[in-house]
């Protein structure tokens, strides 16, 4: 490794902050294992005293409605307007049933995610918010993203402001960041024609973090994207949290190749994977927390990242159908997440959507063993797989 790489390396783990320039030369040649060691040694300043424990959720996608106007390439989970026999929407009796699934295993969050249906403006999501958080209040509604913003206010003839404004007011908690794919616009235009462009993006949750509306963001690497683009979508990012804080995490997830319009012509390698977490953590000194993707890497790569800068492995996600419906079929449950990070040589904790720590599990003799708490892919991709008839989580019997 040239001298000035091991500088940046050195200024970075002593808590410099590295240039867009810098970083793009780290992911491009910084030799791996040295890569990771930095990584690692800014989450361990970061967290330093709780550096020994890594995080994990129990939450639950609940998705309303395949109906989408937007036709992402890399999209399988969609079925345009005029496929009605292949689209659907979930009512809102089976919504609150998945709620209380969700609460009756442990979960404390569900991530509400769908199509862009034609006819669903910012009334649909207050009217849903509203309900769930009646029925349920302590499930944290931590869900969609600037795309479906844009979309329910052109809906509803109104402004992001209001839209993000009138959904927080009727129960949504903080912001997924869904929809941020690649934010560079070549990259972005690519696969996502028609949504908003980054910009638009950054600039719509930029107005949630003014109102108070936190999120997390996210990046989709693996579908012809050059390593400048995916350094640009850092840059992006880590300019708007110098404004506004309001990104809690970071989290970077594969493209999956099945049933979309790509055709897995390109795929992020895992090693591309663990480089990314590593200059995530080493670029994104403002952000708080970066998770590894075991769902799109699958478990041994998701144990791998917290050995590359990465401080929580996600959810234990009671059901999925979207990644999975274009091939992602890792699954995990309870038990093996703690595994997974015990694995790794960390105590895992269960958080909270803010990331406090709910339950430490300082010994293993105490380690929940709930088998029912388990990732069900419900994909259509999969076969007997369901995306939309009843998905039955839990054993008559038990
Ligand atoms: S990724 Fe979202 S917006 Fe794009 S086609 Fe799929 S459901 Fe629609």
């Amino acid at each position: 490794m040239t001298t000035d790489l091991q500088a940046v390396l050195d200024r970075a783990a002593a808590g410099g902050r590295v240039t867009p320039g810098e970083a793009l030369d780290l992911y491009r040649s910084a030799p791996l294992h040295a890569l990771g060691a930095a990584a690692d040694a800014v989450r361990r300043r970061r967290y330093a005293g709780a550096e020994h424990i890594a995080t994990y959720i129990i939450e639950r996608n609940i998705n309303y409605t395949n109906v989408c106007v937007t036709a992402c390439k890399f999209c399988a989970f969609y079925a345009p307007p005029t496929a009605q026999d292949k689209g659907w929407t979930r009512g809102l009796d089976d919504i609150l049933r998945r709620c209380e699934e969700t609460v009756r295993l442990g979960g404390t969050q569900i991530m509400f995610q769908g199509g862009h249906h034609p006819d669903f403006g910012v009334e649909y999501y207050e009217e849903h918010f509203s309900a769930i958080k009646k029925a349920y209040p302590q499930l944290v509604i931590h869900s969609l993203g600037a795309s479906e913003v844009e979309h329910m206010a052109r809906i509803s003839g109104t402004t992001a402001e209001d839209a993000i404004r009138r959904i927080h007011a009727a129960g949504l908690d903080s912001f997924a960041g869904a929809g941020a794919e690649l934010l560079p616009a070549r990259a972005r235009q690519a696969i996502a024609p028609l949504k908003e462009s980054g910009e638009r993006w950054l600039e719509i949750m930029e107005t949630a973090h003014g109102l108070g509306v936190e999120s997390t963001s996210t990046m989709l690497m693996g579908t012809g994207e050059t390593n400048a683009e995916r350094i640009e979508h850092l840059r992006m990012i880590r300019d708007v949290q110098d404004r506004t804080g309001g990104f809690r995490a970071f989290i970077p997830y594969t493209y999956q190749p099945e049933n979309n319009k790509l055709k897995g012509r390109t795929q992020a390698t895992t090693l591309e994977y663990l480089r990314m977490i590593a200059v995530a953590r080493i670029f994104l000194d403002n952000v708080a927390h970066i998770q590894g993707s075991w769902l799109t890497t699958g478990k041994d790569v998701g144990q791998l990242t917290l050995h590359y800068g990465a401080d929580d492995l996600g959810s234990v996600m009671l059901e999925e159908n979207v990644v999975s419906s274009a091939g992602a079929r890792h699954r995990s449950n309870l038990r093996e997440i703690i595994e997974m990070i015990r694995g790794a040589d960390r105590v895992p904790a269960q958080r909270s959507t803010t990331y406090e720590h709910l339950v430490v599990h300082d010994d293993p003799a105490h380690d929940p063993v709930d088998d029912r708490v388990v990732s069900h892919l419900s994909s259509t991709a999969i076969d007997g797989g369901t995306a939309h008839p009843e998905l039955t989580l839990v054993e008559a019997d038990r």
